[in-house]
């Protein structure tokens, strides 16, 4: 009888110690969700702000909807922030002032289809690159200049509009001359000034040029391109921290997909 009353007392214990544990267990389960909840309510505070320079009329990596700037490079731009925990500003200005803005720290990087180039890696530092990027030059369909090089040709007089301080600018000034191009302040001044006849071509990026041609009849992009380029986000010189930040973000969201998959909504595979 004593045996069987000690072994119904251990088999009591036992039950009492597992209640008891799976009650402990139940509290810090209870914990963990007011931690969680307490962790939310930290998630509500406003998140620190990542502010981005962009020049927003270069379609399909910028440009306006609704009021609303949107386009590869702002949805990229805000996978990155989301990753990172920010909410990200964009502020929109003439391209050729992104660098100097990115410099002066009023914007914590610039994203605008920009090209690394080894001038512009002398002013600021750029993160790997997140898309490929090609010059393509845009002539009236009835255009005597039917290939790029046409443009270069001995005694060619051919005129070039370009937006000011881009690769565009920069490479069409080193091969025609400056008195051969002319600097506009977006890429639809450009297209508006060969339209008009002020100039024979515009040299600017394919796809905003695809996105120029489609939105204005009468003009074609020649076949032959006339460079390749790489784009990336621009931060400042020292801005390590940053950088190392962005280049994280760029890494994880190409492994999982995300920006394939932003590229390929606003540039439909062919
Ligand atoms: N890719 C070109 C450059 O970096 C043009 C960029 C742009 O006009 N937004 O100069």
């Amino acid at each position: 009888m004593k045996r069987f009353l000690a072994l119904v007392l251990a088999l009591l214990c036992l039950a009492l110690c597992f209640a008891g544990c799976t009650a402990a267990k139940d509290d810090k389960a209870n914990d963990e969700s007011t931690e969680a909840t307490e962790a939310e309510g930290e998630g509500s505070k406003p998140k620190p702000v990542l502010k981005m320079a962009t020049n927003a009329y270069f379609q399909p990596y910028e440009f306006y909807k609704d009021g609303k700037i949107v386009g590869i490079d702002a949805e990229i731009a805000a996978a990155i922030a989301e990753y990172l925990g920010y909410e990200l500003v964009i502020e929109d200005m003439e391209f050729d002032t992104i660098i100097t803005a990115v410099k002066a720290g009023s914007v914590d990087f610039g994203m605008a289809g920009m090209t690394i180039t080894e001038d512009r890696l002398l002013e600021v530092d750029f993160s790997n690159s997140y898309a490929t990027g090609v010059q393509s030059v845009i002539v009236k369909a009835d255009s005597a200049i039917t290939k790029v090089d046409d443009l270069f040709a001995d005694g060619a007089t051919y005129k070039a509009g370009v937006q000011q301080g881009t690769t565009g600018d920069i490479y069409a000034t080193g091969d025609l001359g400056e008195s051969r191009v002319t600097p506009y302040n977006n890429a639809n001044n450009a297209v508006l000034a060969l339209i008009g006849g002020d100039v024979d071509c515009v040299i600017i990026d394919n796809e905003p040029a695809k996105a120029l041609v489609a939105a204005n009849s009468g003009l074609k992009i020649l076949d032959t391109s006339y460079a390749d380029e790489d784009y990336a986000i621009c931060i400042k010189k020292g801005n390590t921290e940053l950088l190392g930040k962005i280049n994280e973000a760029i890494v994880a969201l190409t492994k999982d997909g995300t920006i394939d998959a932003i590229v390929a909504k606003y540039i439909p595979a062919n």
